[in-house]
């Protein structure tokens, strides 16, 4: 079901200031940044040998990645893994009474579908599961 680790995502304050370090630091090369209105966030992935990371920024203070810098700081936000059917994914889950924040796939980047598991499920971190 699970074919790779697509990306990580990290909850930043600025993409601005975030890519000095990313970009002009690490030397990554930036694929494509673009602002994903259903989730309040502005992201930007940077390819990091096919994995790639996702920045995060948070266009609204009641996104949910603004509410995470909030309670936790920059850093770290989520695991993405590809999967190759996302509505497929999401039943295996459910029927494996796994508990899921989206039971509808959202739209995420680039026209991607995207769903996450709920922490308590995977033992403390947030899962993506993410169709492209
Ligand atoms: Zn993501």
């Amino acid at each position: 079901m699970i074919k790779k680790i697509d990306h990580i995502g990290i909850a930043v304050n600025s993409l601005e200031e975030s890519l000095k370090f990313y970009e002009g630091a690490l030397g990554l090369k930036v694929e494509n940044i673009e602002e994903v209105s259903e989730q309040k966030v502005k992201v930007c992935f940077l390819n990091i040998g096919g994995v790639h990371f996702e920045l995060l920024e948070p266009t609204s203070p009641d996104s949910t990645v603004a509410k995470s810098i909030e309670k936790r700081g920059e850093g770290i936000h989520h695991i993405a893994v590809l999967v190759e059917n996302i509505d497929e994914a999401i039943k295996t889950m459910k029927e494996k009474e796994i508990k899921l924040i989206d039971e509808i796939p959202r739209k995420g980047a680039g026209g991607s579908k995207m769903a996450f598991v709920h922490p308590k499920s995977t033992h403390g971190i947030l899962l993506e599961l993410y169709e492209k």
